[in-house]
């Protein structure tokens, strides 16, 4: 069979290596200039060993039939209607790169700032918006981060790092140079519920105590726990250990004049202050009901501070006209078929990754949900004739466009590794699409 996987992310790269591994010619076709996806624009610049991920998701490429066609976005300059006629079967991988909103009054002020934009912006996206992100940096000490995920927990390491340790990142050189110069020194992050309800892993979490001059402070009343909370800390030995680091950091003692992480719980944003831009964030205070829920108290109390960064999940978005499910935002389907509202799945469409199941989990689960999605695949066509498709590339060539291959992120990966050379670094990310295309079509 002649595939098309649709995103070269983790999930769209191990969909590949299945279809591979059976014997079957992939195209893999990525609307930005590069491949990797969250990997290369969402995994902390500062944690190495996810990112080194890249280095076998980079030998997919290598198999016999596998090709890369980047710089090529689907929905504008190719349909899913063309896909589907060109080849055989279509993978839908493209991921859940939106924000979601707080819906609280005053988000729109400058200062407020999504988790997605910022990470964007520190992984060298070339859809970042740069010149908001660092405007908003520029005029920040003191800052609110919404939300107790994993993501949560990496901007607001980025946010005081010490520059030592982002200079060994491959971060673009704007980006350290705005951390570096960054005035902010105190982080407060807000989990609406329990510490036992807080979603991170205990190795990340562990990891915002670690840096010299930086305390972590923590409300002794933070550990007084609902029946709700109490029966969910029993159940889960991860969510028993993350509390046990939240009540060693209750002990610890503010230093005055040190940088901060203050962690408090139980606390959701009701409104964003400040007259043209972010002043203060007013946060209600709750309590936790027997079935885990976070309930307004009336009582509130506000923080000053010059940005607010709401870390609340990603969300996922239509593509063309595939069905999509606007309550769960993601693709709706039976096991990777993507299945319409009539109940019968359409023919040779499939989904994996973040865009099938929502936005939880870690890299290495998308290779579990890509395999089952290729076996749904192998299953459904494996025995049926070939179409003997021609693929996208007469299409392409047509409408004038030439896709980036293999060869080409071969030039960026040299260019970017000499662009880091010239600083002693290993690497510095090309941020923007007409040098990331430059130097894929470098001769
Ligand atoms: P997440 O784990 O779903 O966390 C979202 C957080 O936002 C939760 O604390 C949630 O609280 C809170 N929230 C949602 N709506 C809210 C509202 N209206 N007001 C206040 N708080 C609200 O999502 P994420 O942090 O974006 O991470 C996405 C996925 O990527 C996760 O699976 C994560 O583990 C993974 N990831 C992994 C790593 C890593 O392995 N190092 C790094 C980054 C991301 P409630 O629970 O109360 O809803």
């Amino acid at each position: 069979m002649r595939v098309a996987v649709v995103g070269a992310g983790p999930s769209g790269l191990y969909a590949t290596d299945a279809l591979a591994s059976a014997g079957h010619s992939v195209d893999v076709i990525e609307r930005l200039p590069v491949p990797f996806g969250l990997v290369r624009y969402g995994v902390a610049p500062d944690h190495h060993s996810i990112r080194s991920v890249r280095n076998t998701l980079e030998k997919v490429f290598l198999e016999p039939g596998v090709r890369l066609c980047a710089g090529v976005e689907v929905g504008v300059d190719v349909s899913i209607a063309e896909l589907l006629d060109a080849y055989d079967a279509v993978v839908l991988t493209y991921g859940a790169s939106r924000d979601r909103a707080l819906d609280i009054p005053g988000e729109e002020l400058q200062g407020s700032i999504a988790a997605t934009d910022l990470v964007a912006w520190y992984c060298g996206h070339p859809d970042a918006d740069r010149e908001r992100i660092e405007a908003a940096l520029a005029a920040a000490t003191s800052v609110v981060v919404v939300g107790v995920g994993n993501v949560a927990v990496d901007v607001t390491r980025i946010l005081v790092a010490p520059d030592e340790r982002l200079a060994q990142t491959d971060m673009p050189q704007h980006v350290l140079d705005a951390l570096a110069s960054s005035s902010i020194s105190h982080v407060h992050v807000l989990g609406r519920r329990s510490p036992a309800h807080a979603t991170w892993t205990t190795k990340e979490l562990r990891e915002l105590g670690e840096f010299d001059g930086v305390d972590v402070i923590v409300d002794r009343g933070a550990l007084e726990m609902e029946p709700a909370s109490t029966a969910h800390m029993e159940s889960d030995r991860v969510v028993a250990r993350n509390v046990d680091i939240i009540r060693e950091w209750s002990e610890h003692d503010e230093h005055v004049g040190q940088k901060s992480i203050h962690l408090h719980f139980r606390a959701r944003p009701v409104e964003i202050l400040g007259t043209d831009r972010v002043e203060s964030v007013r946060v209600e205070c709750t309590t936790i009901d027997e079935s885990g829920s976070a309930i307004g108290t009336g009582e509130t109390f506000d923080i000053p501070a010059q940005l607010i960064v709401r870390s609340v999940g990603y969300r996922g978005t239509p593509i063309g006209d595939v069905p999509f499910d606007s309550r769960r935002n993601v693709i709706p389907n039976d096991e990777g078929r993507v299945l319409p509202d009539t109940g019968v799945p359409i023919k040779g469409l499939y989904v994996a990754g973040w865009i099938k199941r929502g936005p939880s989990g870690i890299i290495g689960t998308n290779k579990k949900d890509a395999a089952a999605t290729v076996a749904s695949l192998l299953f459904d066509l494996g025995d049926e004739p070939t179409k003997g498709g021609a693929g996208i590339d007469d299409l392409l060539a047509a409408k004038g466009i030439e896709p980036i291959g293999f060869d080409g992120w071969q030039r960026i990966d040299a260019a970017e590794k000499a662009l880091g050379a010239t600083r002693q670094r290993d690497r510095t990310t090309l941020h923007s699409t007409d040098a990331l295309n430059e130097a894929a079509r470098r001769s």
